[in-house]
């Protein structure tokens, strides 16, 4: 699994693929934005408009680049979750547009979903199966009520899903949704937690090749790691995990883990931006492929320089549509914004959720934190078991579990892991005593 954080340029194997995307996004979303908001209507859940891209353009797409079809699934839908998650549709399109601005996160893991983060990092498009499209528009409802009732739920905030179909190529369908990690703030530690043990390890000796590599349960048992919230923050988290857990399980969703990044205050930011592309960004670990690329591709824009972009780009979505009168049209000064979400629990601490010991004070580390790999439907995993004990004859080795357990699981092994040294002395006491 080579995974690796590139910027996207015109030299780039996937630059047509992202610079189509792109585009899709920006024409899309700002044609859904110039319109008057509305109340939701139960078509727009399975709406999808088509547009077709060319280089001619006509009165309804803009001319682009390369030719390409582009389809937006249920828009008004997307456009109320950004809304909900208190995005600014200008900064919205501003992250998302303009050229070689993103960064691909390496080829495909098992899952075979390509990772590719905004220019700024705010953002993460990740491609996913059709039957995770699927997926996601058959309970796209359920997800939308959901977010209405829970504002700070951890699960992996979706900001819109869309479709790029090339000539001649196949459909890649994709979702655009919260990068959990800042663009700010080095993580110096990434677990991503399960709850279960089985083939969950990272070799901890290849950590000093790699040390951001993304740690597994069984290197979070071994350090004897527990996130420590203080207990007001600690049931916050749990309450919310627990309501959110409650929702996968209905929906029959399994497979997905907590991802934590931790900042170490002790240490600070070490690297500057251009390192952190390349390590924050590079979650399998695997040595970066950039390390062999021409530095002139990982250049970080100046301040003056990116400015200027956005100033440009501003300007670009403006002529593209109609400012709606009132509509925030600040300019955001991308270098000097605050990363504090207001309103959002888990992102206080300027955009984190910062340890707090057993008596409330606060402690040295910030997490960022959520649920993410969500789309995952019982059937699909029990199918591709099927798969493969078919093909090993070996009943063992893959052995998904339904999602109720997989869902109590999970949460019991969270709670389990948000436990003091005393309380888990208590509890280690009170099961010797039955
Ligand atoms: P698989 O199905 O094999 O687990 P996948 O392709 O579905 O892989 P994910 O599990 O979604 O991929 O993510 C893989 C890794 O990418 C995560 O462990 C994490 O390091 C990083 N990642 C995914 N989503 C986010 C996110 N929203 N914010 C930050 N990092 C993320
Ligand atoms: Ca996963
Ligand atoms: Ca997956």
């Amino acid at each position: 699994r080579v995974l690796v954080g590139t910027k996207v340029d015109e030299s780039h194997a996937n630059w047509v693929t992202a610079y189509n995307m792109l585009t899709g996004i920006r024409v899309s979303v700002s044609r859904t934005n110039a319109k008057l908001d509305r109340e939701l209507t139960d078509a727009d859940f399975e709406a999808k408009q088509k547009s077709t891209f060319d280089i001619t353009g006509n009165e309804l797409v803009p001319s682009a680049k390369y030719d390409f079809k582009f389809k937006d699934y249920a828009p008004w839908v997307f456009r109320r979750l950004r809304t909900l998650f208190r995005l600014d549709p200008a900064d919205y399109l501003m992250s998302l547009t303009g050229k070689y601005i993103l960064s691909e996160l390496g080829s495909p893991g098992k899952s075979g979903s390509f990772f590719y983060f905004s220019r700024d990092y705010k953002y993460i498009i990740k491609t996913i199966h059709r039957a995770e499209h699927k997926f996601l528009r058959k309970v796209l409802r359920d997800y939308y009520n959901h977010v209405q009732n829970n504002p700070n739920t951890l699960l992996s905030q979706f900001y819109g899903l869309h479709r790029v179909k090339m000539p001649y190529g196949k459909k890649i369908h994709f979702v655009v949704m919260n990068n959990l990690f800042p663009p700010h703030r080095d993580i110096h530690t990434t677990f991503d937690l399960k709850g279960s043990t089985i083939g969950r390890d990272y070799k901890e000796d290849d950590l000093e090749k790699n040390p951001r590599a993304t740690l597994k349960d069984l290197n979070w048992l071994r350090r004897q790691q527990h996130l420590e919230l203080g207990i007001q923050k600690k049931s916050l988290f749990l309450e919310q995990l627990r309501k959110d857990v409650v929702l996968l399980k209905r929906l029959q969703i399994m497979d997905y883990s907590l991802l934590i990044g931790i900042h170490d205050l002790s240490r600070g930011n070490e690297e500057n931006l251009r390192d952190k592309t390349l390590q924050v960004f590079n979650p399998g670990g695997e040595k970066s492929a950039t390390d062999e690329l021409p530095s002139v591709l990982l250049r970080t824009p100046s301040k003056m320089e990116s400015v200027r972009k956005a100033r440009e780009l501003r300007e670009k979505i403006r002529q593209e549509r109609p400012v709606p009168i009132g509509q925030s049209d600040k300019m955001p000064d991308e270098l000097g914004e605050t990363h504090a979400r207001p309103g959002f629990v888990f992102n206080q601490d300027d955009g984190g959720f910062q340890a707090t010991h057993e008596d409330n004070s606060p402690a040295e580390e910030v997490y960022y934190l959520g649920v993410i790999d969500c789309l995952t439907h019982y059937g699909m995993i029990k199918k591709i078991e099927h798969f493969w004990k078919g093909l090993s004859n070996d009943r063992s080795q893959i052995s998904a579990l339904p999602p109720e357990q997989y869902g109590d699981r999970f949460y019991n092994f969270v709670e389990g892991i948000t436990m003091s040294a005393e309380e888990a002395r208590k509890e280690a006491l009170q099961k010797e005593r039955e």
